[in-house]
This record gives C-alpha cells, structure tokens and sequence, in this order.
C-alpha cells in the first residue's frame, strides 16, 4: 500500500501498524508487517537466524506497545534470560520508531523440526522488563518471569500479570536459507472490561485456527486482512501507522559522554595523540573526534 507523507512524497508501506477494535470496542488487536525493519537490524547487528528470530519478535511487539502511547512518550524493554543470547534491549516511542541491541548476536541454535530455538538462545531463570516514560514525573516499571523465552508467551504473560489485561501475543520470524529476513510481523489481541464469554471463546477459537504470523506475512496478507480473520468483518480499524528501525543519535551525545569522563581522563587522550572513534550501539553509527576535537571538549568543559 502507499500513503503520502506531509511534503506529499509517496511511501511504500510495507512495514506497518494496524490498531482495531471490534466486539463493542471490548476487543482491541493490533496487527504489524515488520519484515524490512527486521532485516534492516539483522544488516545492523549482523544476527545469526536463532538471533534475529529472537530480536526481531522483541522489536515487534516494543513497536505495537510503543503505538500505544502518546505524542512524547517512551518504552524500553528488556529481556535477560540465562541463554547465550545475552541481554536484548529494545526502545520505541509513538511515532513507529524502535532501535535495540543485544549481547551476543552471533548465536543459532535450530530445534528438532528445523525450527529456530528462540526459547533455547534466549534462555529462561530472567525476566521481562517494561519501562515507560510517560513524561510524568516517575517512570513506570514493571518486571515479570521469563516463560519459556519464545519471546511471545512472555509479553502475554507481562500483560496480564503487569497491566491485568487478557492478551493473546503472535510474533514471528521467518529467516531464508541464506540468513536474511523472509517475513516478521506480530499480532497482540487484548480484552478489555466489558467482553463477553461468547466473544472470547469466539476469538479464542478463531487465534486457535491462525497460521503462523510470520506465514501470514509471508504469503502476502496484508496486517487488516489479519485483523479481519480475528475479529470478522464488523470492525473499527484505524489509519496505518508507518515502522521503522531508526536511531536518533547525534555527535552532541557522544560529545557529552566524552565531557563526562572528567578532564584527567580527556588530557590523557590529548596526550595520547590518538583521534577517537565512537560508535552508536543502536545503529553502528560512528562519530570521529580527533586530537584537536578533544581539546575543544577540553576547553568547553572547563
Ligand atoms: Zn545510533
């Protein structure tokens, strides 16, 4: 599908967000096409397919409870499980955006049946864990038990036992033979008060008879035609929400972080007479300061 941006440019949307509401408003869904992002954190972070499978299910479902806040608020989640995946970081904001990280991305594991381990890589004995700025003036924080580390059951259980709200959490990743990303997406359907024990046994059954997320989007069904086989026909679905994998880092942060380190520390890298390179973690962007840079830091903070 293509919409059209303020400047009126055509985007082709092939990564997008879908919010619905069906049942009287008592069913919320939200169903995401993220393969292109998927593969663009994979390119980022070199993953190997038990990784990128684990990755891109977690920037998935942080972009579906990003889309959930408001104009300036953000969620960082965090998962560590005892795998050898390590630590998985992922942040996203209102506006369709998340960028992440992880510990080890060079790990594969495959289970009997050819499919990715993603529970084994990422591991179990951790926890989930959600904070959100909501621009107030604490942050909410929440951790829960990692599952089974499928990445999935552990958001539906974080739902209902951090926020009490019923939900059935899909993700999906499927990796081609040569690493690269075939197809990801998620869907989360919520219940909310007020829904009915016909309705659930209703979208029970109908999530029960759903193939794969990843099989879906593979197969080129579009995130409200995914909505639709969930909550039928008679269903609220609202305009489409762009996603992307972005970093917002800019040189003035890592200009600050290189003033934190102290003005000893920044004469010894003067002293040095070595140019310094950082590099963005999110995005592998790297920013150069040489000597004289340094000396400029040196004389700013002083
Ligand atoms: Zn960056």
């Amino acid at each position: 599908m293509a919409c059209y941006n303020e400047s009126q440019d055509v985007i082709n949307l092939t990564d997008y967000l879908i919010k619905a509401q069906a049942f009287h408003k008592t069913i919320r869904i939200y169903a995401a096409s993220t393969t292109n992002l998927v593969e663009t954190a994979r390119e980022i972070h070199d993953t190997w397919p038990a990784a990128t499978a684990a990755f891109g299910r977690t920037l998935t479902a942080t972009l579906i409870m990003g889309a959930l806040l408001k104009e300036d608020q953000d969620i960082t989640v965090q998962i560590d499980g005892n795998g050898p995946i390590g630590k998985i970081i992922a942040l996203s904001n209102a506006h369709g955006e998340v960028k992440g990280v992880l510990t080890n991305p060079h790990v594969h594991q495959s289970k009997s049946e050819g499919k990715l381990d993603v529970g084994g890589v990422v591991g179990r004995n951790g926890f989930l864990r959600i904070t959100k700025d909501l621009k107030v003036r604490d942050f909410f924080t929440s951790s829960v038990e990692l599952q089974t580390g499928e990445i999935g059951d552990d958001f539906s259980y974080y739902f209902v036992k951090s926020e009490q709200i019923p939900s059935a959490v899909a993700l999906g990743v499927l990796v081609d033979t040569d690493g690269s990303v075939k197809a990801a997406g998620g869907v989360i359907v919520q219940a909310m008060p007020g829904a009915t024990d016909d309705t659930l046994k209703t979208i029970e059954a109908r999530i029960q008879e759903l193939p794969p997320i990843s099989s879906l989007i593979h197969s080129g069904t579009s995130p409200e035609k995914i909505v639709q086989m969930i909550a039928g026909t008679d269903v609220l679905i609202y305009p489409p929400l762009p996603l992307f994998y972005r970093c917002n880092c800019r040189r003035e942060r890592f200009e600050a972080g290189l003033i934190s380190l102290g003005k000893a520390e920044l004469n010894e890298l003067i002293d040095k007479g070595e140019a310094i390179e950082t590099v963005c973690q999110f995005c592998k962007k790297k920013f150069d300061f040489s000597v004289s840079d340094l000396q400029t830091l040196l004389d700013k903070s002083s």
